[in-house]
């Protein structure tokens, strides 16, 4: 085929497709916030979170962040986004993962009162953006209630956005999500013996 035969081709593929966008974009009518749950076995699942913070910063939004597990390690996110960002709620539950505590009776009284900062976050429409990082574990161990935690997304400001992070999260919570994605592992260096990464990993 010639060049200007598959240029030709190439335009009629790319108005066909400009088409079918369109009438989708036309579609989106409706306007409010949205809930996502990002989920899977993969790495990217928090830093995909971070990268929506990032980009709701751009035009000012108010955010509220909870981490619902603390590594050992400090992040670079906690510790950029304290220091540089006042319109963003920093909240950490302050215990290590649970398999390193091993202490249920602690453990849910670090959820329960990491859930009392969540709460109110979830009813102020000041908050633009509610992200709960790895709160999944919190429902898979029951040290919160999933019909509660459900309600509480479910009934959020009409603006307010909540992106929901961790492995797993149920049927449920999926149903009572707009947006559900699974990032998952097709490789993973720390298989191969390639240790967490400063900036990368953490
Ligand atoms: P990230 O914060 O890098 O986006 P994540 O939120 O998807 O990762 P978590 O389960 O929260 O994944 O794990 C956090 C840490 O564990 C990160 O340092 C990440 O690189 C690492 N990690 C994520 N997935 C895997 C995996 N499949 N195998 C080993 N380590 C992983
Ligand atoms: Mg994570």
């Amino acid at each position: 085929m010639s060049d200007d035969k598959k240029n030709q081709k190439h335009k009629a593929s790319m108005e066909k497709q400009k088409e079918k966008v369109d009438a989708r974009i036309e579609q989106a009518s409706t306007e409010r916030g949205v809930a996502i749950l990002l989920t899977g076995n993969g790495k990217g699942k928090s830093s995909s979170s971070f990268g929506m913070i990032m980009r709701a910063l751009g035009y000012g939004h108010k955010i509220g962040v909870v981490q619902f597990i603390k590594g050992q390690q400090l992040s670079g996110e906690e510790m950029y986004l304290k220091e540089h960002c006042p319109q963003v709620d920093f909240y950490q539950m302050g215990t290590g993962f649970t398999w390193n505590t091993q202490d249920r009776t602690a453990d849910i009284e670090a959820a329960e009162k990491t859930w009392a900062v969540v709460e109110p976050m979830l009813k102020d429409p000041s908050y633009d953006l509610v992200v709960l990082d790895e709160l999944t574990y919190m429902i898979a161990y029951k040290y919160l209630d999933e019909d509660m935690v459900i309600n509480a997304i479910k009934n959020r400001p009409v603006e307010q956005s909540v992106v929901v992070s961790g492995r797993g999260g149920g049927a449920k919570l999926q149903e009572a999500m707009d947006t559900v994605s699974e990032v998952k592992e097709i490789k993973h260096a720390f298989k191969a013996g390639i240790k967490a990464r400063q900036g990368v990993d953490y």
